[in-house]
């Protein structure tokens, strides 16, 4: 008999949401964190959106469990109070060119389901946002923000209220799938200990590939290597000129240096991309001079000196820079053939979103693999 069922590695946003959702699937779980508390990684260093799934390739992962995610979400939102606002945002183009592709965009969102963007004119933009200034832009009425810690510790209440338990300060080390099938864990920390489980569900973000990698007896050529990229953000002082999100033109690893507002109501500008081989998440002040030229791209009334360093975040990425972005990569046993368990590569945007479809997909992943045992 194994100490345990199920052992989520990680108490991010994904980690809880895979918790709760195992939680009230009637299955045994015990969530492990190396930090001290919940939701201290990529998790607490992003931008809070909720995206409405309109970027990414048409039946990917991302489309399908962001578009699935985000009405979870808001509905998820609304029955456990936690502070979100649907404020909309717009795609904008700096150039008769970019507008060109507006409509591409347009196509590949009703591709994934979301059928309710629009475009409009510069002027019309500027109607709804006094001090834009643009080409044209799309209008994403679905798009909004949400209170990330609050989102967590909802998932973690809903988690624990359904028998899950959470330890902290407790890494994992190492373990090994066992003759019988079982796993054999190791952790350090406030709680080293050793455990045996019937599942393993590695939600461990930056550092899933290296979990993966401590985890005897899953093929090491399966396990993708892992690429950071750096998103650093600048908070404006003042007053938000915009009430909607400003998104320009998608780039090749990022968003672009977009506009988000916090539900306080703080403008935010980013994040940028930059790759960098450690978890290291001081900011650099001199890259301000790159954020004032890209948003004065569509807020040419950005006053000198309005930027102050805000903070950063690192996408976890599993490719690097030039290879086209990856899919989410949930890798489940008809991936890497070791029954019950699940390793959740890749989780960059829109994993905020989607946690809640995630949790459902690994859950998905996890019962196939248990009657398959
Ligand atoms: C700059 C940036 C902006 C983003 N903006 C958005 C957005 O607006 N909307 C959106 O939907 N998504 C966004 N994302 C993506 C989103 O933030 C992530 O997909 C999500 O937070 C990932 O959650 P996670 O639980 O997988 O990872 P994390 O939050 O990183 O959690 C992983 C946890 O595992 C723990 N851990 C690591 N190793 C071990 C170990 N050995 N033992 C025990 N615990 C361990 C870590 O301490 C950590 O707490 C953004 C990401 C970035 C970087």
């Amino acid at each position: 008999m194994a100490d345990i069922d199920c052992i989520v590695i990680g108490a991010g946003v994904v980690g809880l949401a895979v918790a709760r959702e195992l939680a009230l699937a009637g299955r045994e779980t015990l969530v492990v964190e190396a930090a001290e508390g919940i939701g201290t990684g990529t998790s607490a260093r992003n931008s809070e959106v909720i995206h409405a799934g309109i970027y990414y390739p048409p039946g990917s992962l991302k489309a399908r469990l962001c578009v699935e995610g985000k009405q979870l979400l808001y509905e998820y939102c609304a029955a456990r109070g936690v502070p979100h606002q649907r404020l909309g945002k717009l795609i904008v183009s700096a150039s008769p060119e970019q507008t060109l592709k507006l409509a591409g965009i347009a196509a590949q969102a009703r591709h994934n389901g979301v059928d309710d963007l629009y475009q409009i004119t510069g002027a019309q933009a500027q109607e709804l946002e006094p001090a834009l200034v643009c080409d044209a832009a799309l209008v994403s009425p679905s798009t909004g923000i949400v209170d990330s810690h609050g989102l967590m510790l909802a998932l973690q209440g809903d988690a624990e209220n359904a028998g899950a338990q959470c330890v902290f300060m407790t890494p994992f080390q190492q373990g090994q799938v066992l003759e019988n099938g079982e796993f054999l864990l190791s952790f350090d920390g406030a709680e080293a200990m050793e455990l045996t489980a019937r599942c393993v569900i590695n939600a461990a973000g930056l550092s899933a590939p290296a979990v993966a990698r401590q985890l005897a007896g899953q093929p090491g050529a399966l396990i993708p290597p892992a690429y950071y990229c750096k998103g650093s953000y600048f908070t404006l002082s003042g007053r938000s000129p915009f009430s909607r999100l400003i998104y320009p033109m998608p780039d090749h690893a990022g968003l672009g240096v977009h506009l988000t507002v916090d539900l306080g109501g703080q403008a935010k500008f980013g994040p940028d991309t930059e790759w960098v081989d450690g978890e290291n998440y001081d900011i650099d002040p001199g890259r301000a001079a790159d954020f004032y030229a890209a948003v004065r791209q569509y807020w040419p009334a950005l006053p000198d000196g309005a930027l102050q360093p805000g903070y950063t975040g690192i996408r976890p990425k599993i490719v690097g820079p030039d290879a086209a972005a990856a899919d989410f990569l949930i890798a489940g046993p008809a991936t890497h053939g070791v029954p019950g368990l699940v390793n959740l590569f890749g989780i960059e945007s829109p994993g905020l979103t989607s946690c809640l479809a995630l949790g459902r997909y690994a859950l998905d992943t996890l019962e196939q693999t248990t009657r398959s045992v």
